[in-house]
């Protein structure tokens, strides 16, 4: 088995996430890598009630870890662009790998700092950077590499988008208004300026264009927008015309050149972007050959920005042990567990079910009591057409084990009442 020693330089969200995912999911990239990822050094001016470091060396000067010789892979989460970039030039020159969740550190420093990686034959990557926990990185750049990307268009900003949604949600609400509630709930920042006028998805949609269509990158040239001259009226008339107001990045090849704009954007109501709420990402990709896949989830957090550090450490951790190998099945074959299979009547989840029931007195509390002696809850129930000879009834029942179900429905198919068989179809919430 070999190991690779990973030094963290930044303690606060992420910085905590990452050293709580790689201690809890320690056993399961094993399983699926081979390798061990040991955490040798932490830099942090102080300590995070967030995570549990008794066992971990640390240091209060982050300089320390880029200089360890027992480091391979230095992760920098202290995020700006003035010490950042000091520190991972550093870690770069000393022959280190470097893994970053700073998008505005790439976006404006990138292309050299890439270039300093190629010198010193190391990685640099920022999986982390660009929508949280979403892989947008590797679906582009591995997932969708046989492709010609043509177009890209990202929710990229959590805060912008949940400042619109409840907007948009309240008809009325001002845009100050549901600021002062973001930085309330700690979605908005005290100074809100990076988020609110597009500055962070124009950071984004910079590392997004470049992966995308294999041009420099260009953070100085993007066109920027924000949100906080978007008003309700506005989102009325947007709504009267069929469309939702959505803060974009957009970004596009053509002959005539590059697109590369963040801005606030009508589009169809119905559109699947047009449904993505509150402080959730979601990017959709326009290429030639797999066509327009969207990729959405959380932007933001330390759990989902840890998600994607760890992928690229493990990344890493497979270049340098196993020239990048990835198992077949993602995992190494020695650890694949013969778990059984569950059979489906072990499965659990809520129904709907429809029956016809004859007109008779006492018919639904015969139905009721045998659901009960099977301890199935009725969490909603229709009946229509009640006085019909025959009448439906349509019924939603909460969780419970499919084999009670089965026998169940049996003793309710055997009822005289009962015509005809019991429609069933699982109900999942997701
Ligand atoms: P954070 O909670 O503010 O944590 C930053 C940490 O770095 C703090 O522990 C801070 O220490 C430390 N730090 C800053 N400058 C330092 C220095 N010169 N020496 C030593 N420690 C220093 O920030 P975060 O939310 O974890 O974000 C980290 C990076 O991830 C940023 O680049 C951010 O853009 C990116 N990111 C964050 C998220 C997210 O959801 N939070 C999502 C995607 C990407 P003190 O506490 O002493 O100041």
């Amino acid at each position: 088995m070999t190991s690779v020693r990973v030094g963290i330089c930044g303690l606060g969200t992420v910085g905590a996430g990452v050293v709580n995912l790689l201690q809890c999911n320690r056993d399961e990239i094993l399983r699926k890598t081979g390798i061990r990822i040991d955490v040798a050094q932490i830099g942090c001016r102080r300590d995070n009630a967030e995570c549990d470091i008794s066992q971990v060396p640390t240091t209060r000067d982050i300089f320390d870890v880029v200089k360890n010789p027992d480091v391979d892979i230095v992760v920098e989460l202290i995020g700006g662009t003035d010490v950042a970039l000091e520190l991972v030039k550093q870690a770069l020159t000393n022959g280190k790998h470097v893994v970053t969740a700073n998008k505005a550190l790439i976006a404006q420093h990138g292309d050299e700092m890439f270039a300093l990686a190629d010198t010193f034959g190391v990685g640099l990557k920022f999986e982390a950077s660009i929508a949280g926990g979403i892989p947008i990185v590797k679906a582009i750049r591995e997932g969708l590499a046989g492709n010609r990307i043509e177009r890209l268009a990202g929710i990229i900003n959590g805060t912008s988008n949940y400042i619109l949604t409840e907007m948009e949600a309240s008809g009325s609400r001002t845009f100050d208004d549901v600021l002062v509630e973001a930085q309330g709930l700690g979605y908005a920042e005290a100074d809100p300026t990076f988020d609110v006028e597009g500055i962070d998805a124009a950071h984004k949609l910079t590392l997004l264009s470049s992966i995308a269509f294999g041009v420099p990158l260009r953070f100085d040239a993007i066109y920027t927008e924000g949100i906080s001259k978007v008003t309700s009226e506005d989102m009325r008339y947007a709504r009267e015309f069929g469309y939702r107001i959505k803060h974009l990045g957009i970004t596009t090849k053509s002959e005539r050149g590059i697109e590369l704009r963040v801005h606030p954007t009508l589009i169809e109501k119905t559109h699947l972007l047009a449904q993505v709420n509150g402080v959730m990402n979601a990017v959709l990709v326009d290429s030639d050959a797999a066509g327009q896949t969207l990729y959405y989830g959380a932007g933001a957090g330390g759990g989902p920005t840890a998600s994607s550090v760890v992928a690229d450490l493990i990344d890493l951790a497979r270049d340098s042990s196993h020239g990048g190998r990835i198992p077949n099945l993602g995992f190494v074959t020695e650890a694949l567990q013969k778990l059984p299979i569950l059979n489906i009547n072990e499965t659990q989840s809520c129904f709907y079910l429809r029956l016809h029931v004859l007109d008779q007195p006492g018919v639904l509390a015969r139905i009721s009591s045998i659901l009960a002696e099977h301890n199935i809850s009725i969490e909603s129930l229709i009946q229509k057409d009640a006085r019909k000879a025959l009448a439906p009834i349509a019924i939603i029942t909460d969780d419970i084990v499919e084999q009670a179900l089965v026998t169940a429905i049996a003793e309710l198919e055997a009822l005289d009442e009962v015509v005809g068989v019991v429609t069933r179809i699982r109900v999942e919430s997701f």
